[in-house]
Parts: C-alpha cells; sequence; structure tokens
C-alpha cells in the first residue's frame, strides 16, 4: 500500500478551515490541521479519525513566536507535505480613525504575516518533492473593499499579492499556489454581524439568495488539489453566490 499524500490545514478547528479538513480527507489526504487550542485540536482529530488515514491536531497560535517555533520543529518530523491551505484569520474591524495599533497588528499578524511564517517552512519538502500544492483563504472584500476593515482588507490583498508572487517563484518545481475568495460565509467570523444587517444583506446584495456555507469554499480547495488541477496557478477564485464577478 503506498503512503498518503499530507495536507496541511491552518485553522481546522471550525468554520471553513474545519471543513477543507473533510474535504481534504475525504479524497484520501492524511490531514494535520491546527489550532490555538486543546479542545480546537481535539476536535480536529475526532473528526479525523473517521478516515482511514487518521488525521493530526497540532497546536499552533500565529500571534505567538513561541509556538510558531514549535510548530516548525513539528513540521521537520514529517516526511512530506503535498498539499498547504493557509485558512487561520481573525477580524477586529474599526474604522481606521479609532482603530487601535494592537487591532491592526493582530489581523496583519495572524492573516498575512503567518503566510511567510508558514509557507516558507511548508515550502522545503515541497520544493524536494518537485511538487505541491498551496492554497491561501482571501475574501472577497481584497477586491472589492469595505468600511470597517482597513486592517483585514489589507491582509487579504496582501495575500493575494503574495499568492502570484510565490506562484512564479515556485513554479520550476511544479508547485502551484492559488488563492480562494469567499465571500460572506456562515461560521463563527460573521456572527457579530447583527441578524438584521445579515438579512437585507442576503436579500439586497447576494444574487444566489443564501450565505455560503463553509463546505462551499472546501470544494473549491479541493479542486484546487485534484491531480488535474496542476496547470492552474497564481490565480484568486471567486466563491461568493454572486456578490461580486470580477
Ligand atoms: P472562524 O470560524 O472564526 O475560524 C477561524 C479559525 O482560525 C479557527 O480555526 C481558529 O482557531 C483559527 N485562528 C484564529 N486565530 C488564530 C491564531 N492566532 N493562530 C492560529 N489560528 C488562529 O473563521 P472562518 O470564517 O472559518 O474563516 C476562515 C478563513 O476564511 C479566514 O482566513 C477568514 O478571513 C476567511 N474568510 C471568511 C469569511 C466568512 O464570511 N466567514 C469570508 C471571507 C474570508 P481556534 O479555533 O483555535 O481559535
Amino acid at each position: 500500500m503506498s503512503l498518503p499524500k499530507v495536507a496541511l490545514v491552518t485553522g481546522a478547528s471550525r468554520g471553513i478551515g474545519h471543513a477543507i479538513a473533510i474535504r481534504l480527507a475525504e479524497m484520501g489526504f492524511q490531514v494535520i490541521g491546527t489550532s490555538t487550542s486543546s479542545p480546537g485540536v481535539e476536535k480536529i482529530e475526532s473528526a479525523l479519525n473517521a478516515f482511514p488515514y487518521k488525521g493530526q491536531g497540532w497546536i499552533l497560535d500565529l500571534a505567538s513566536p513561541a509556538s510558531r517555533a514549535s510548530f516548525k520543529k513539528s513540521l521537520e518530523g514529517i516526511r512530506s507535505l503535498s498539499v498547504l491551505v493557509n485558512n487561520a484569520g481573525i477580524a477586529k474591524d474599526n474604522l481606521l480613525l479609532r482603530m487601535k495599533e494592537e487591532e491592526w497588528k493582530a489581523v496583519i499578524d495572524v492573516n498575512l504575516n503567518a503566510l511567510y511564517y508558514v509557507t516558507r517552512a511548508c515550502i522545503k519538502p515541497m520544493v524536494k518533492a518537485r511538487s505541491g500544492r498551496i492554497v491561501n483563504i482571501s475574501s472577497v472584500v481584497a477586491s472589492t473593499g469595505n468600511a470597517g476593515q482597513t486592517n483585514y482588507v489589507a491582509s487579504k490583498a496582501g495575500i493575494e499579492g503574495f499568492t502570484r508572487a510565490l506562484a512564479q517563484e515556485v513554479a520550476p518545481w511544479n508547485i502551484t499556489v492559488n488563492a480562494v475568495a469567499p465571500g460572506m460565509i456562515e461560521t463563527d467570523m460573521i456572527h457579530p454581524l447583527p441578524t438584521e444587517y445579515r438579512d437585507a444583506f442576503i436579500k439586497q446584495r447576494i444574487p444566489l439568495k443564501r450565505l455560503g456555507k463553509p463546505r462551499d469554499i472546501a470544494h473549491m480547495v479541493g479542486f484546487l488539489c485534484l491531480p488535474d488541477s496542476g496547470y492552474i496557478t497564481g490565480q484568486t477564485f471567486h466563491v461568493n453566490g454572486g456578490l461580486y464577478m470580477g
């Protein structure tokens, strides 16, 4: 029996990252998912236990240099890595005039600087294997902008630029790098939005008249990781119910 291909998904304890981890496991990958907490790690492992190649949950707090260092050490222990999904993300919304430096820095660190830390650590085994798939989770707001989210939008626009630059750098090793930009997806991240705002937004702005489900995003990520998707690189794919048509 050949060894399974390994996929790493950051922020796999909940929401979109959890759905991506399950989708990749369904496709036959052995999945490592990360969470900032032990209960998150347990949740990942119990979900991945159902699959023939049992996955693992690892602790990773992208805001903590110590946590990033021990994550990097754990990575050195894995024999190969076929897929990396940079999914973990946070929002700390505020109008720029009121935005505290901590709110700016926290979002840039977890959403954008994380791509430097995690991808740099993961790329070596891919270069060695002369193959790999990297998928970065952006957002529709990287294209449209959104008042009250300068930090978040800057981080997501940065992710899309990073995607295009890295795609060019690693193409000689047959590694593809793409971004997926979700619209408004039903997860904890949008829970702070008042119900009336959400309902009006769906009615007025989303042609398909519903919020997205995490699995709608996982489906696109899974597609990019199929063996036949190897000629797609440097692109951003929008999955948003028609909210934005680029
Ligand atoms: P979510 O339900 O809030 O889940 C966020 C995930 O990120 C969790 O697994 C969380 O881990 C992890 N995370 C948070 N802070 C972290 C840190 N400091 N270090 C490492 N991991 C951390 O969010 P989601 O809606 O699924 O979002 C997933 C991605 O999609 C994000 O990049 C987000 O920007 C993007 N996105 C979401 C939407 C949407 O409408 N939901 C739209 C566009 C883009 P813990 O459980 O351990 O905290």
